[in-house]
């Protein structure tokens, strides 16, 4: 089923800012250029609900918004820039730090991949992260049209091998394109049965 309704609510520099927890909530977070903005476009069937990557590295917010009145879809500012200062990580750290661990609502975290880069450190980590704190999270591989059918589950099949070296599950993973829409009834329809939990 489509998203019905889709609007934006807020953004926030200050996690402790973020909407009351009344709704179920789901992050989208990844490296910057990942496909983020253009995911979420597709999952809600909006053309620009979120903004198309402007210059990288400006002005970090943690955007809300509300989906069918029913749950908080969460745009969190990309992570790895190249360019940005050692303070500008920090704050970025911090802003990341303080929304994962005020959100009681947050049912998952969506971890965005580029499927055609082999799995990098940074994205590693912050699963890694996640995991160490409990919270729960999925993958999802972007731009997947770009690939073939063996080359894709390759690296699926990578990402895998590599989370089991240290954790006895891996996550669960979805396999999108903007593209083409591929994954979003399946992203949607992992979402719903959360919401009525
Ligand atoms: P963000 O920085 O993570 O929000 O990434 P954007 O959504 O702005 O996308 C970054 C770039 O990747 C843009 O040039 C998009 O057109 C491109 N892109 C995003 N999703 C896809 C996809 O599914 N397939 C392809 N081929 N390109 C994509």
């Amino acid at each position: 089923m489509p998203v019905k309704q889709a609007e934006f609510f807020v953004s926030n520099s200050d996690p402790a800012k973020c909407p009351k927890p009344d709704r179920p909530e789901y992050a989208f977070i990844g490296r910057s250029n990942v496909g983020k903005s253009s995911l979420i476009n597709m999952l809600t069937g909006r053309a620009s609900l979120a903004k198309i990557s402007g210059k990288p590295g400006k002005t970090q917010l943690i955007n809300h918004f509300v989906i069918d009145n029913e749950w908080y879809l969460v745009d969190l500012p990309g992570y790895g820039y190249a360019q940005v200062s050692k303070t500008e990580r920090e704050k970025f750290a911090a802003l990341i730090d303080g929304y994962l661990t005020s959100r009681p609502n947050l049912l998952c975290i969506f971890v965005l991949v580029d499927s055609r880069i082999p799995p990098q450190k940074i994205d590693l980590d912050f699963m890694d992260n996640l995991g160490e704190r409990g919270l729960p999270f999925v993958i999802v591989f972007t731009k997947t049209e770009k690939l073939g059918p063996t080359k894709l589950q390759a690296t699926l099949d990578t990402y895998r091998n590599k989370l089991l070296e240290t954790w006895e599950e891996a996550p669960q993973m979805f396999v999108t394109s903007a593209v083409t829409s591929a994954g979003r009834e399946d992203i949607l329809s992992f979402i719903r049965p959360l919401n009525e939990q």
